[in-house]
């Protein structure tokens, strides 16, 4: 595995790849590597010839008050995950190759970008557009892995990559878990012990509310409602949100009808450690009343 510093070496050696007519596939990722983040590389393997690697922790991601200079960094560890996974190039360059003195462009995707993460991180968006476009340029993949992990951010990069014009092929990969649910995540190294026993509360809760729904639950709010009360069973949560949306468009209608996809999402404080969340739920066509509801509207 080769390490990467600079953008013009990283466009060369895609370039060179491409010239032989191999397919590039990338990893976006900001490093403190867990089994989520492997099981990327792994997807990105079934799809590229070549498998590149980011890992860069983005400043302009992360707003004032938010952890950047917390945030979990070990090098050498990443770098022998990476390597062990299959990964052929490791893209690591320095916040000042990335961003240089007088760097100037900001990007807005307006729509999808303000609703749950963006209510509360108003900016977080803005960062993670320049930054994929970014990587993407330097990177000039034909494949690029996401996570579910980060279900808004699936979207907001479709929006970028339809709207720029990338012609790179998007991949969401599922959420790998630990044992009791809770989703791998960097910032769980900052749970403590109690914490971290009671952070499988989220998964249940996501639980809860998907067997609800898959045994005919339609109210959005009694949906919500579900998982509000399952976090509020643990006193050190304090919720962000916890509510069921549209699953392409993030809307919250008041009922989901029948052959809806919905997303279940989840955004909680536990203790210090902000945690995020999120489920995937096919309404069932197979409920009587609604069954009834759609002849009605014939
Ligand atoms: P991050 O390093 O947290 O920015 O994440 C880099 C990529 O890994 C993103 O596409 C995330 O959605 C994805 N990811 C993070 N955690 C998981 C997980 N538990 N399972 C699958 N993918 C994940």
């Amino acid at each position: 595995m080769k390490i990467i510093k600079n953008i013009a070496d990283m466009q060369k050696i895609s370039n060179s790849h491409r010239a032989k007519g191999e397919t590039i596939a990338v990893v976006p990722t900001m490093g403190y590597l867990h089994y989520g983040h492997l099981s990327l590389v792994k997807h990105a393997k079934d799809f590229g010839n070549v498998v590149i690697m980011t890992l860069f922790v983005n400043p302009t991601q992360f707003g004032p008050n938010e952890d950047f200079n917390r945030y979990p960094r070990d090098f050498e560890r990443d770098r022998a995950l990476a390597e062990e996974a299959g990964v052929d190039y490791l893209f690591n360059p320095e916040v000042y190759e990335m961003y240089a003195h007088d760097f100037s462009t900001t990007l807005n995707i307006s729509g999808i970008t303000q609703k749950f993460e963006g209510e509360f991180r108003p900016t977080h968006f803005d960062g993670v557009a320049l930054i994929v476009t970014k990587l993407f340029n330097a990177t000039l993949p034909d494949f690029a892995i996401f996570g579910q992990k980060d279900y808004q951010q699936t979207l907001v990069i479709k929006q970028l990559t339809r709207d720029l014009n990338y012609h790179v092929k998007l991949i969401v990969a599922p959420t790998v878990r630990e044992a009791d649910g809770l989703a791998m995540s960097s910032r769980n190294k900052f749970l403590n012990s109690e914490e971290r026993e009671v952070s499988s509360i989220i998964f249940l809760a996501l639980e809860d509310a998907r067997k609800a729904i898959e045994s005919g639950t339609r109210d959005r709010k009694v949906i919500n409602g579900i998982m509000h009360n399952r976090l509020r069973s643990v006193q050190a949560i304090r919720i962000d949100y916890a509510s069921a949306a549209d699953a392409n468009t993030l809307e919250q209608p008041n009922i989901f009808y029948a052959g809806d996809r919905v997303v279940l999402l989840i955004a909680v404080y536990l203790g210090k450690t902000r945690l995020i969340d999120n489920s995937l739920v096919s309404v069932p066509t197979t409920n009587r009343f609604i069954n009834f509801g759609e002849e009605s509207k014939k």
